[in-house]
């Protein structure tokens, strides 16, 4: 898990694609889907997790107002944690995984 403050644990999780960090899970297409890919594979859904309240949150990728083409990767640092934001804050968002179904309440884009 990274314990970090936005743009430091941003900035690493963008070194981290590489497969060095372990919490950077997603599957099954690897290493960098765009929104149209994993939406096309079957995997609309990308799971996230707040890196401030460890809440996890899933994000409708196909719903979202972003070119097709934009890496999921990318999207890390658009998601928002609703919970944080009622709090005044803008933490960064840790992508978990990429899933065919939600299992979390959706975040806020
Ligand atoms: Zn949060």
């Amino acid at each position: 898990m990274i314990e970090a403050d936005n743009f430091d644990a941003l900035r690493w999780l963008r070194i981290g694609y590489s497969g060095r960090v372990n919490c950077i899970y997603i599957e099954p297409i690897d290493p960098s889907p765009t929104i149209d890919q994993a939406v096309n594979g079957g995997f609309p859904w990308l799971e996230i997790q707040c890196s401030r309240c460890k809440t996890p949150s899933d994000v409708d990728l196909a719903a979202m107002k972003r070119p097709p083409t934009t890496f999921v990767h990318d999207l890390a640092s658009r998601l928002r944690c609703q919970k944080c934001a009622k709090a005044g804050r803008r933490p960064s968002a840790t992508l978990l995984q990429l899933a065919w179904q939600p299992r979390h309440p959706k975040a806020g884009v």
